[in-house]
């Protein structure tokens, strides 16, 4: 009893049948992930009540061939992926199957995950590095006696690996938060500082595309629980997106305010605002609402991503709202300095 006690609670689900395949004991991780009741399942035909033909599949030739099986099974009721391992047991009523399932579904994903962002690396690294030597090859071809294209050619190099460059520092800055959350030095900041140095930053741009950038501060001094830098990065990629996806003649503002025991960054602007369905992707690697024109007004298509590790490293919140063709409101919580 003390053994079986043992397995009952074992966070694998467990099942063990005899040579006619009929349920000798089945764990309670077990009942829950093939969605059995106990009563249904003991001492009867094990595929009665589990209803996988591919576990059945694996059992049967662990069985009959005598060594162990190990296969993924697929339970889309349970919505869960298991890799099972079939082995055959020497039971005192005679040969027996014990079956171990581990819930790889997560990992998977993960997995899954990892490989479409290396995917999507590659082919974002590969699109401006297409164009370089494009633009390259067309000078070696006779572009270089034309005096007025290769200006235009050249031009068109240098911008092209700005974008490359700004995708690798991008990448790497991700690659950092993500890695070594531990390198982060969290402390006292002068939040009111940091807000008018983004801000500042961002007015000859704004003043070029027409934008009214505005800044809101606090009545008084604030002071925020964070990552200096982390802290501008996530402003300068707010303001920078704000301003990238309004038109001209439209306005952006930063507002800085108390609230409860947080300080709340508020981004906002009149631009063209996103889509419901859209709104929790955009905060994904490479997710992109328009590829074509988020691609002319040059994203890396990581702000938003490296933004949101970097609330998440700092213990914050982030929140967007956002109203098509009425503009968008980024909303920032970070910890007050006792
Ligand atoms: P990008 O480098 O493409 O701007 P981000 O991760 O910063 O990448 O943003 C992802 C996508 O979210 C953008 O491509 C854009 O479609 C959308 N987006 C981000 N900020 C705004 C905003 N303020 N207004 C409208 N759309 C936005």
């Amino acid at each position: 009893a003390g053994f079986e006690g043992v397995l009952e609670t074992m966070q694998e689900a467990v099942l063990v049948v005899d040579s006619r395949e009929r349920v000798l004991f089945i764990n309670s991780a077990a009942r829950d992930l093939f969605d059995v009741s106990q009563s249904a399942a003991s001492g009867k035909l094990a595929w009665e009540s589990i209803r996988s033909s591919r576990l059945q599949e694996i059992v049967t030739q662990a069985l009959s061939t005598g060594t162990t099986v190990r296969g993924e099974v697929e339970l889309p009721r349970r919505k869960r992926l298991v890799e099972v391992s079939a082995v055959v047991l020497n039971l005192a009523a005679g040969p027996g199957c014990l079956a171990v399932a581990y819930d790889v579904t997560d990992l998977r994903r993960l997995e899954k995950i990892r490989r479409e962002f290396v995917s999507n690396v590659s082919h974002e690294l590969k699109t401006p590095l297409t164009s370089i030597q494009a633009y390259a090859d067309t000078l070696l071809n006779g572009g270089l006696e034309d005096e007025g294209s290769s200006r235009l050619f050249v031009e068109r190099i240098v911008e092209q690996s700005e974008r490359l460059s700004m995708l690798i520092q991008d990448l790497l800055r991700l690659a950092r938060i993500e890695s070594e959350p531990e390198a982060f030095q969290i402390e006292r900041c002068d939040a009111v500082q940091i807000a008018s140095s983004s801000f500042l930053d961002h007015q000859n741009i704004a003043l070029t595309r027409q934008i009214q950038l505005e800044f809101h501060p606090p009545a008084r001094q604030l002071e925020v629980l964070a990552d200096a830098d982390g802290l501008r990065t996530i402003l300068n990629n707010l303001l920078a997106n704000a301003i990238n996806y309004t038109l001209a003649g439209g306005r952006v503002t930063l507002t800085l305010s108390l609230d409860g025991d947080r300080v709340l960054f508020e981004v906002s602007d009149t631009g063209v605002g996103i889509a419901k369905e859209h709104q929790s992707r955009v905060f994904e690697r490479f997710y992109r609402v328009d590829k074509a024109r988020t691609r002319s007004v040059g994203g890396t298509g990581l702000g938003l991503a490296i933004v949101r590790h970097l609330v998440e490293v700092m213990q914050g919140e982030i929140t967007l709202k956002s109203e098509l063709g009425e503009g968008s409101t980024f909303r920032v919580w970070l910890p007050q300095a006792p």
